[in-house]
């Protein structure tokens, strides 16, 4: 049902009045998590005054170390939704357990499955069953072949709102966090009809690297662009190596505009 050759017109996510897949690029801007509501609501105002409409902010958080912090979990879900609505913007936030669906589909507009579980069968199932926009990222492992099966798990069950996200792999290489697969997303929108986004903040784990992968992904047709923006990454509780400060994400959006 994702096949191009099943629709061969492009899918449009409306979230809010922001159509994904429109033509033009659209941006997923916000912390890794959502950590305090002045936190999130000094984010949230930066984001509006981009023109941005999403907020995005990890509420419950997979984090490889049991000992890392977990997220504040509903609580965070709720901060989110406070901020974002203070500034009319939509929220996008990970949902690791089908069980939380049902209570969290109050507080987001998009639901995000996380790479680490993009294979989570029974959590794709659950966001299939239900009527919100789905943003799926792809897999640490995963090819993309099984990228587009975990996307065919959720629109099987008549949600048709999936945003893809490719998010960087894991290889040999090093001297990134992940490695950012550039040519999944051509191969993406040719063979789904589904808009495609790219994470440039998860995929190389390197603030420098953040504007050069975002012009590379608008330039092969990336529909949009996600990153993570905190008012102080140095005392992120995740991820500060890679964050955006306000400033720096400010200049970010100018030269991704140029
Ligand atoms: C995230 O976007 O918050 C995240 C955890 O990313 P990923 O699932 O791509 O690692
Ligand atoms: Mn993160």
């Amino acid at each position: 049902l994702v096949s191009r050759k099943k629709k061969p017109e492009d899918t449009i996510v409306d979230i809010k009045g922001d159509r994904i897949g429109d033509g033009n690029p659209h941006f997923v801007m916000g912390p890794c998590a959502v950590e305090s509501y002045e936190q999130v609501s000094q984010v949230a105002e930066a984001v509006k005054k981009q023109g941005i409409k999403l907020l995005r902010g990890g509420a419950f958080k997979p984090r490889t170390s049991p000992y890392d912090f977990q997220g504040l979990g509903l609580e965070g879900l709720k901060i989110l939704k406070e901020a974002a609505d203070e500034h009319d913007l939509a929220v996008v936030s990970e949902i690791v357990n089908p069980a939380d669906i049902e209570k969290a589909v109050e507080y987001l507009d998009v639901i995000q499955i996380g790479a680490r579980n993009m294979q989570n069968f029974e959590l794709l199932k659950a966001a299939g069953s239900v009527n919100k926009p789905v943003l799926l990222k792809r897999g640490l492992s995963a090819t993309i072949s099984e990228f587009i099966n975990a996307a065919e798990y959720i629109i099987s069950r008549g949600n048709e709102n999936i945003i893809l996200c490719e998010r960087g792999i894991r290889t040999y290489e090093k001297a990134t966090r992940n490695t950012l697969d550039i040519s999944a997303v051509p191969i993406l929108k040719q063979e789904t009809h589904l808009p495609v986004l790219v994470d440039v903040t998860h995929s190389t784990g390197r603030r420098d690297l953040l504007l050069p992968t975002a012009k590379a992904a608008l330039a092969v047709g990336a529909d949009g662009v996600m990153a993570e923006v905190h008012p102080d990454p140095a005392v992120a509780l995740s991820d500060s190596a890679q964050q955006m400060d306000i400033p720096t994400f400010e200049n970010f959006m100018k030269e991704l505009k140029k």
